[in-house]
């Protein structure tokens, strides 16, 4: 596959040419040339000064002679410089020019370079009383000086190609480090860190690259997207260092399940993508049963043994998307199918997921239309104490969507949650509280607090977190009006963000309640940490608890937890008079369900209060539908 390619591409400095080795050693030439000039010109002149000192000795000697014009004693004293190895000639010439006498070392003859070497002449004036009576010619070859020259530059060039040796070998070594950095910033810019496989970036590009044999050879290629399944548990459980190994461990079991040419690339967190090359539905089914049967077998993480599941989403290519980025939402979409249908498993896209994800689509358009449209209303679901008599309410949102009419908030908000919608949808929701609580309070009622349910996502910036408490305060909901509840997952997510809203909260003194608990984490960790004022027990228990001993054990927990942290227990989805009876013996706090109340709409909230201020507190017999009908959450 051609993402081999990317390390193929030519270095950018690690690269150097031949010339400009020849240019450094021609430098270095030059170099060593000058300095031998240099050197030439210093030998030749102290030559010169060594013949001129010996001239004037020699002058001092010879002046008597030159005066008495003693032609023997002049040749004796000149022949006297046999000793000196310097000179090779000497001229003595009297004040006239005549020669007086001469002096010439007898030497064997001289080598054929000697004889090359030209020689240097100096001449010496001899004085006598202030005046010049004669003259002495000195001459010496100049061999000495050749034979200096030639020791010197054949010294200078060895440290030269010496100096060049050591520099070619640094450079190398040097080049190598670059072209090793070099390598590694690429592979960092097209790779994972953490796994070492192609990056979402380069997996975009590498879906291009197929996109030409999709439309060029008609191939068939499957895109699975491959998501972990309660990866955050292990990572809030086990800390981030276990996360990453099993993320190291997935991917190589990853990459061990495909074919060589086919692509594995970590797209973020704990989602990869396979791209598998030419290849039918058929195999593309058995790849994604192998990963979801051998993904899960035991790992061995920071000495113990994890199972980690996988939810596979398959995308065929080009049949189910034209591009690349069409393929992705595709296998996407399949993803999250086989999460919702429990995950552990594979799910092809099909055009009835198609269906829903447009339908999804004009349901979150719709939704964005119609928050400012004020089409979100509440409905407040009573929840009451052991007696009957009202403690709360529960406000629960509702969507008059036109032309369709009610949508439940099960249908509704996971979209706005992952669109971010949900940020107005909690500020419309804290508008419409507050006028309802007027009106309320404008009929002289004796409002009870109302609980609001929050999600992490309406808190992941830092301005919708501020955003939100700036709404509190403005529309004066304080902690003795409304409280919140949160679910287990929702807590978690907060818990850990340096902006935790839950802390802010719990700082401003708002009651919190866990909600749906027994469904998530059930961390008594969290619970301990969290210190939230209710604990509510999700519906799931509370359905049939009377008639199911493991149930009443679970629920008896859940309530001795709970009193044992100082919390208020809330069983929720109270239908029936028995589950009612029986979780008042279990010794729960309050209650909430249908079977006591529905949730109710702002008027008729309004009437039971009123009825309550009376005395006439709820029963199970007394409970009547009184919101008109959404497709409720089962
Ligand atoms: P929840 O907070 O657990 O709310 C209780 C849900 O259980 C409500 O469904 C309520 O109508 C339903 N319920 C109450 N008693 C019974 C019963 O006896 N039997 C059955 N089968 N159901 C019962 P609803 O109103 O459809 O809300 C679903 C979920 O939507 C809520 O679950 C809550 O998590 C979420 N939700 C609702 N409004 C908002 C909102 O304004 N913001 C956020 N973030 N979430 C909201
Ligand atoms: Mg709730
Ligand atoms: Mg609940």
């Amino acid at each position: 596959m051609r993402w081999q390619g990317f390390d193929a591409e030519p270095p950018l400095l690690a690269q150097g040419t031949p010339g400009e080795g020849l240019l450094a050693a021609a430098a270095m030439l030059l170099l060593v040339v000058a300095l031998t000039v240099l050197q030439y010109g210093a030998l030749r002149e102290r030559l010169r000064e060594e013949l001129l000192t010996q001239a004037e000795i020699v002058g001092r000697t010879v002046n008597a002679a030159v005066l008495f014009d003693s032609e023997a004693d002049a040749r004796e004293i000149l022949a006297s410089l046999s000793g000196s190895p310097l000179v090779e000639s000497a001229r003595l010439f009297r004040a006239d020019r005549t020669s007086l006498a001469a002096y010439r070392r007898a030497t064997p003859a001289p080598h054929w370079w000697a004889r090359h070497a030209g020689t240097e002449e100096v001449e010496h004036t001899i004085v006598a009383n202030g005046m010049a009576i004669g003259r002495l010619q000195m001459s010496a070859e100049r061999t000495g000086v050749w034979t200096a020259l030639f020791k010197f530059a054949g010294g200078a060039l060895s440290v030269m190609l010496v100096a060049l040796a050591l520099a070619a070998v640094v450079s190398r070594r040097m080049r190598a480090k670059v072209r090793e950095s070099e390598a590694r910033t690429r592979f960092l810019a097209t790779h994972d860190a953490l796994t070492g496989l192609p990056n979402r970036s380069t997996f975009q590009t590498l879906m291009h690259h197929a996109k030409g044999h999709w439309d060029r050879h008609a191939r068939t290629d499957a895109l699975l997207f491959v998501d972990l399944d309660n990866f955050k548990q292990i990572n809030d459980r086990m800390g981030h260092a276990a996360g990453d190994a099993v993320l190291r461990q997935v991917a190589v079991r990853l990459r061990a399940s495909v074919r060589e040419g086919d692509v594995v690339a970590r797209l973020a967190g704990d989602e990869f993508a396979l791209l598998l090359e030419s290849i039918n539905a058929n195999v593309a089914t058995r790849v994604a049963a192998e990963l979801v049967r051998t993904l899960p077998q035991p790992m061995q993480v920071e000495g113990n043994e994890l199972r980690v599941s996988v939810s596979v989403g398959v995308a065929l290519l080009p049949a189910d998307a034209r591009t690349p980025e069409e393929a992705m939402r595709c296998a996407d979409a399949a993803m999250y199918q086989a999460k919702r249908t429990g995950k552990d498993g594979y799910h092809f896209y099909s055009s009835q997921l198609g269906d829903e994800m447009k339908a999804r689509l004009t349901l979150e358009t719709d939704l964005r239309a119609g928050i400012p449209r004020c089409e979100i209303s509440l409905a407040y679901q009573p929840i009451f104490d052991g007696q009957g008599r009202l403690v709360s309410f529960e406000a629960l949102s509702r969507w008059h969507r036109p032309g369709i009419g009610p949508v439940s908030p099960a249908e509704f908000i996971p979209v706005a949650e992952s669109s971010e919608l949900i940020v107005p949808l909690g500020l419309s929701v804290l508008r419409r509280l507050r006028a309802d609580l007027d009106a309320w309070q404008h009929a002289g009622l004796e409002v009870p607090p109302v609980a609001l349910n929050l999600s992490s996502r309406q808190f992941r910036r830092d301005a919708h977190r501020q955003g939100y408490l700036d709404a509190l305060r403005e529309l004066s909901l304080g902690p003795a009006t409304v409280e919140f509840e949160l679910t287990e997952s929702n807590v978690f997510e907060d818990m850990d963000s340096p902006h935790s809203v839950v802390v802010a909260l719990q700082s401003l003194g708002y009651p919190l309640a866990i909600d749906d608990f027994g469904t998530g984490y059930s961390s008594l960790g969290y619970l301990r940490r969290m210190r939230c004022r209710k604990l509510k027990i999700d519906r799931l228990f509370i359905k049939g608890v009377s008639g199911s001993e493991e149930a009443s054990m679970l629920v008896q927990s859940m309530i001795d937890v709970a009193h044992a942290l100082q919390m208020v227990v809330v069983a929720e989805g109270i239908e029936t008079e028995r589950d009612h009876a029986h979780l008042r013996a279990l010794g729960c706090d309050y209650y909430q369900g249908f079977g006591l109340a529905r949730p109710l709409t702002p008027e008729d909230a309004a009437a039971l209060m009123r009825r309550q201020a009376l005395g006439e507190y709820a029963s199970i017999a007394a409970a009547a539908p009184a919101e008109p009908a959404h497709r409720q959450q089962t």
